[in-house]
């Protein structure tokens, strides 16, 4: 029996699995077997700190993902989709645990797919989300830029101006993910003065990233280096009229309207990575002896684990409810929040203390660890950083007064 296999065994039993009311439906739990058994055969630790220390994006997993559906999943069924968020949760974690990048990457996929299914009215829009479901076509997300992702509507200086029926874009994006193996970006330009609220009278526009006027630079992140994190600049980048996806002046409510979704996604793949670096820390110091015995057995590591395990398990509650709360309809963001924070936060703490008590080891790059506690940072301050997560639930949750 591996040790996850047994973490699940520990625990409850047979009666305890039947009475929990999180536990997975045999299908699902099926489908996170074979997912994991696709990751363990395509993407072994071995080929993902290759592919990390590279900084090279894993094409074959992706086309074995797309392959198994994964790319289709809660994407409209017309657009050749199936299955739903919680098998969207499933999958992030499932790859959170293993190779995290393409955690990040299929978040941002799953974006792109919302956003389009929700916005999308052309032909060509539909076309780009039939290819994305189908695993033949990447899209990436311009909506960050230099000055500031938090407070977006502030920040942004991208324009698009319409002159006949062409638009003419300028501007720089940043932070924008895969764009240098993506065939499209959805560019969030402002088209309207901003008067008023500052999200609104931004747009959003399908712009291929073969554009003329289109210039991509890859920027050398931290970690999640398994996919590229880039710049995008635009100097006069001409398209028609009908790349504005949904409606104009309205971008930034559009994407503001999915970005609950995001949250969850972020949670799961915290909560994958937690689980990785969870099960290395524990076998390392069940094996490795000092004084005498194992590290596992002094009780300061050992309470770091349990309390890591723990914290996990409430954040899984959390994004159980918050996702069955959405899933009905329902209002689930103060969930969701809490769920991210939780996750992210916990996670953190987990690669923190594994790196500790795995002392030198911890430093090698050959050893899961560094990559895990390198990648999980990311969902601390990103979709949306843990200073607002935590302003937010006060505002909403505490009816405290706005704190930003
Ligand atoms: C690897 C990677 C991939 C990314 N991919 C994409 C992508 O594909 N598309 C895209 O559009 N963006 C992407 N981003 C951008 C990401 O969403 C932003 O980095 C994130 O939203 C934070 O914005 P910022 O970096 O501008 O930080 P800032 O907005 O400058 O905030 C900095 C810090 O200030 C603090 N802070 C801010 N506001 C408050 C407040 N009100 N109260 C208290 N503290 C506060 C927080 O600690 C915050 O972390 C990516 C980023 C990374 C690193």
């Amino acid at each position: 029996v591996s040790p996850e296999l047994q973490y699940e065994a520990n625990l409850t039993d047979e009666v305890g699995r039947v009475a929990d009311p999180l536990a997975e439906p045999a299908e699902r739990a099926e489908f996170r077997a074979m997912l994991r058994a696709l990751v363990a055969e395509v993407a072994p630790p071995a080929r993902t700190r290759e592919l990390d220390d590279r900084r090279e994006f894993d094409r074959a997993l992706y086309r074995e993902l797309a392959k198994v559906g994964v790319l289709g999943l809660d994407a409209p069924s017309e657009a050749g989709g199936a299955g739903d968020l919680r098998d969207q949760l499933v999958a992030v974690e499932e790859l959170g645990r293993g190779p995290t990048s393409m955690a990040a990457f299929l978040i941002l996929q799953y974006a792109a797919i919302k956003f389009l299914g929700r916005n999308g009215k052309t032909d060509e829009q539909r076309a780009v989300l039939e290819q994305l479901v189908a695993g033949s076509t990447l899209v990436s997300f311009g909506m960050s830029e230099r000055d500031g992702a938090t407070d977006l509507g502030r920040a942004l200086r991208t324009r698009a101006e319409l002159q006949g029926d062409t638009w003419h874009i300028h501007g720089q994006k940043m932070w924008t993910s895969a764009a240098s193996d993506a065939q499209w970006i959805v560019v969030f330009a402002r088209t309207e003065p901003a008067e008023g609220p500052s999200l609104d009278g931004i747009s959003s526009l399908l712009v291929p990233i073969d554009a003329e006027g289109v210039a991509v630079g890859a920027l050398d992140t931290f970690g999640i280096r398994g996919m590229s994190t880039c710049e995008v600049f635009f100097d006069d980048v001409q398209v028609p009229a009908d790349a504005l996806i949904g409606d104009r002046g309205q971008g930034m409510r559009q994407a503001f309207a999915t970005i609950n979704r995001e949250g969850l996604l972020a949670c799961a793949a915290s909560l994958g990575v937690g689980h990785g670096a969870l099960a290395a820390a524990t076998e390392y110091v069940s094996e490795r002896e000092v004084f005498g015995k194992p590290v596992g057995a002094f009780q300061v590591p050992q309470h770091w684990l349990v309390d890591g395990a723990v914290g996990l398990e409430a954040a899984r509650s959390l994004m159980d409810r918050a996702a069955a709360v959405e899933l009905a309809g329902g209002r689930s963001e103060v969930l969701t929040l809490m769920a991210k924070l939780l996750a992210s936060e916990t996670a953190q703490e987990i690669t923190l203390k594994g790196m500790q008590m795995m002392g030198g080891a911890g430093y090698l790059n050959e050893m899961p660890m560094a990559r895990y506690f390198r990648d999980v940072r990311l969902w601390s301050f990103s979709p949306l950083n843990n200073e607002m997560v935590r302003n937010r639930i006060g505002e909403r949750l505490l009816r405290l007064p706005r704190s930003y």
